[in-house]
């Protein structure tokens, strides 16, 4: 009687059914038992800057043209260009165009999205090309900084802005400014984040002026701005090479390799589909507050886990030598072996 080892076999599913069941109640999908694992060790959270620590809906502060393509008819062809893409840069742009009063947009043929650097389309005969002034240096040969949007990409970028470049036939026509707002919850996650033990790291696409912007709100110190998808990739690698357990909070298809190779990877449930196939958990608010609750769920399941097994398992250690020599009364027993079973059940239902 006193052998039965029902407690024991009871502690890890127990727990787990509770703390997932609390997780689903919270909208934290967890996609299996080895995430607690990997949760109690992590010591470093990175985060995606655009549509995780900010709301990624943007809108257009300013729009300029350097070239001889009117203002008008730059915006147009960049919308058309954008539309095809789901980046939130994308649909702020097409958003914009259509908020000044352009009704129906021309329509775009060849259009390709390149993750974390733009979009290439051909739109009434023109080859378009938009993105991030680096990459149409690296990718399509055309010299930003050699034309008057250069200087506008530096000043508005040093204000905190993200200044997407517009490229036709293969010279610059423009600029246009976007700017993202904060989540009103992330720098207090932040706070909670540090709480728990782990140090914040912002990681983003966008340039270093927007990145410093945000990291000065948050109070982050550890920043990589302007890194391409296969960058944060190198990134994670090279702070678990250091020593660190890695989380990844993203959103983006830009996102998705690190979130694959992080210790542990998070998606936002507002993000795209690849971040929440890459991810072990997904928090479906897109609240970082629930991601920190995440956190505390994961590790507090594991640790009633461990409790568990200790109490069950040493009930039955202590309990056996006794019945061997035979000073155990069945009774006694019996009714040990039952408390040992609903010792380990209201244990875990204390998650909820
Ligand atoms: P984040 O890491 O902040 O989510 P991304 O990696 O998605 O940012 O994008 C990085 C940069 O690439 C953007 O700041 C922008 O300059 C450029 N970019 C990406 N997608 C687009 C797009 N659809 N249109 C224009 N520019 C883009
Ligand atoms: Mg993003």
């Amino acid at each position: 009687i006193i052998a039965c080892p029902c407690a024991l076999g009871l502690a890890t599913p127990t727990a787990l059914l509770v703390g997932t069941g609390r997780g689903s109640q919270l909208g934290i999908l967890i996609r299996g038992p080895q995430v607690l694992e990997s949760t109690r060790r992590i010591d470093t959270i990175v985060l995606d800057k655009t549509g995780t620590v900010t709301t990624g809906q943007l809108t257009v502060t300013a729009v300029e043209a350097v070239g001889p393509v009117s203002l008008e008819r730059m915006l147009a062809l960049a919308a058309a260009a954008e539309h095809g893409s789901e980046h939130p840069l994308a649909r702020a742009i097409v958003d914009h165009a259509r908020a000044t009063g352009l009704a129906s947009l021309p329509t775009a043929e060849e259009f390709r999205a390149h993750a974390g650097a733009g979009v290439t389309a051909v739109v009434e005969g023109h080859a378009l090309a938009i993105g991030r002034a680096s990459w149409l240096r690296d990718e399509w040969a055309i010299d930003v900084a050699a034309t008057p949007a250069g200087e506008l990409v530096a000043d508005h970028e040093a204000e905190g802005g993200t200044a997407v470049v517009v490229a036709i036939d293969g010279t610059v026509a423009g600029i246009v400014v976007l700017a993202d707002t904060l989540k009103p919850s992330s720098a207090l996650a932040i706070e909670r984040f540090r709480a728990l033990g782990l140090e914040p790291v912002l990681l983003t696409g966008d340039n270093e002026g927007a990145a410093a912007a945000v990291a000065a709100q948050l109070g982050i110190d550890e920043v990589y701005a302007a890194v391409t998808p296969a960058g944060k990739l190198a990134v994670i690698r090279e702070l678990q090479a250091a020593g660190h357990v890695v989380a990844m909070v993203g959103d983006g298809v830009n996102d998705a390799a690190a979130l694959a190779a992080a210790d542990l990877g998070i998606a936002m449930g507002g993000g795209t589909d690849a971040a929440m196939a890459a991810s072990d958990l997904t928090v479906v608010s897109g609240d970082l507050l629930v991601v920190a609750d995440a956190i505390r769920l994961a590790r507090r399941t594991l640790r009633t886990i461990i409790g568990n097994l200790f109490w069950a398992f040493g009930y039955n250690v202590a309990a056996i030598p006794v019945a061997m020599m035979g000073l155990l009364n069945p009774l006694l027993a019996g009714l040990a072996m039952a408390f040992s079973s609903v010792f380990v059940v209201t244990n875990s239902l204390r998650l909820r």
